[in-house]
């Protein structure tokens, strides 16, 4: 089975002509409530695709809280080992969408940032059956990295989505990842360089390498990806589709990767996989809900 260890947050949504500038109060036009969290998208992709999925992390107790679960529940994720913090409101994103489509983006992590030691130990006591640990950096980091130690000790794989960019990475935390997955920005900030392109994504891709990392994935958007291990490297371009909406690609992709990795099959499976759960994600709107299941991807595959 997969384990996620993650943020999960309510996203609010107002939609209106522009954005405030400050001090301003505007009209907006319409309004929704999504939930999302890297960790949570991420787990959804994964449970989406049949593999038993469990979501480690907190929420707050409150009614985006008592929401989340139920969203939770309703995709198919394993959520008994979430806890629900007494001292913190659930984590929530306050975004704000123009007609350009253009954002401003308040992220409050509240209970995601309350992560500790704890949730480590809860982790400890799931590792029967587990093929897989999927980490992101929504939660504390020191969290991140003893969820990572924790399950090297126990040979779970370790992959990370180092997402959101975050340049101080100590040096031994990249030993502990067998296969990490920026993003062209997360890839640029983690090596120093502009990544953009395939030769580019191929030198972020030996720069991880030589830190320590098992494999490198590096995502391309619509490019493609970019992915290299000590012996080996291959390219698979993104497949063409009618995208209308790009959120959450990256979240898909780890769910595709992490699910195929689960089932035993191969690291160019799982990227191939990544890659059309992302391209498919592209062409529904939302997070959670632009996930695709398993009938679905077999038959775009097989297309
Ligand atoms: P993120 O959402 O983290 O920025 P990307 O945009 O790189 O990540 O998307 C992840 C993967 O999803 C890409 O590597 C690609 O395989 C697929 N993908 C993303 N955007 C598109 C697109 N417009 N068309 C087809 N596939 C896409």
């Amino acid at each position: 089975k997969v384990i996620v260890f993650g943020s999960i947050n309510m996203d609010l949504v107002a939609r209106s002509p522009r954005l405030p500038i400050p001090g301003e109060t505007i009209l907006g036009r319409d309004f929704f409530t999504a939930p999302g969290g890297k960790g949570a998208n991420q787990a959804v992709a994964s449970a989406r695709l049949g593999i038993p999925t469990q979501l480690v992390g907190r929420i707050g107790d409150d009614n985006f809280g008592r929401s989340l679960l139920t969203h939770l529940q309703t995709f198919g994720v394993q959520t008994e080992h979430i806890l629900i913090d007494k001292t913190a409101h659930s984590g929530v994103a306050i975004i704000a969408v123009d007609d350009s489509g253009q954002n401003n983006i308040i992220v409050v992590p509240g209970a995601n940032g309350c992560v500790n030691g704890t949730d480590v130990k809860n982790l400890i006591n799931l590792w029967d059956n587990a093929a897989v640990l999927l980490l992101q950096f929504e939660i504390p980091l020191t969290a991140v990295i003893s969820a990572a130690k924790a399950a090297k000790s126990v040979g779970v794989k370790v992959i990370l989505d180092p997402a959101p960019a975050q340049i101080d990475i100590p040096d031994d935390f990249y030993p502990l990842v067998d296969i990490i997955t920026p993003n062209e920005i997360e890839a640029a900030q983690l090596v120093g360089f502009p990544v953009n392109n395939f030769d580019t994504a191929a030198n972020a891709a030996s720069v991880l390498l030589q830190k320590g990392v098992g494999t490198a994935i590096v995502k391309l958007g619509a490019q493609g990806v970019y992915c290299a291990t000590a012996d080996s490297t291959f390219f698979i371009s993104a497949f063409r589709v009618q995208t209308v909406d790009t959120v959450a690609a990256g979240d898909a992709f780890n769910g595709g990767l992490v699910a195929a990795i689960a089932e035993g099959r191969s690291l160019r499976e799982g990227v191939v996989w990544g890659a059309a759960a992302g391209a498919i994600s592209t062409t529904k709107p939302g997070a959670m809900s632009s996930m695709c299941d398993r009938e679905t991807l077999d038959r775009f595959l097989n297309e």
